[in-house]
């Protein structure tokens, strides 16, 4: 599969992950989608990311703002609901929460990040 089609199913499968919030009573807005290398550099030199990899580079990662009651929260139980659907959509999906898709939360957490790693 070339990397414009995995970046179009991406896209897809968040349409679906934005419909599922809403139906879960979690409200998002759009953080970053589509990252340049020199913002990359930027985020590792100052600690926010762990790696020049990031699938945001590649078009295949998104960062969503998530509101419970009006209320903007980060908390790993509350968004991990996402996480879990995220996952179903497709086997190279993986959620900032949950990195290595072993239920609990341990490692780099970052919660606003759903990507699709291939
Ligand atoms: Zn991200």
């Amino acid at each position: 599969m070339k990397l414009s089609e995995y970046q179009r199913l991406f896209t897809r499968n968040i349409a679906k992950l934005i419909e599922f919030a809403y139906k879960n009573g979690l409200e998002l807005t759009f953080g970053e989608a589509y990252r340049t290398n020199e913002q990359q550099l930027i985020y590792v030199q100052s600690g926010k990311s762990k790696t020049m990899n990031s699938d945001h580079l590649k078009r295949l990662a998104v960062d969503f703002n998530v509101f419970v009651n009006n209320q903007l929260t980060y908390d790993w139980n509350t968004i991990k609901i996402l996480g879990d659907f995220w996952e179903t959509l497709h086997p190279a999906n993986r959620w900032g929460g949950d990195w290595n898709k072993n239920d609990i939360k341990d490692g780099f957490i970052d919660t606003p990040h759903f990507e699709m790693h291939v």
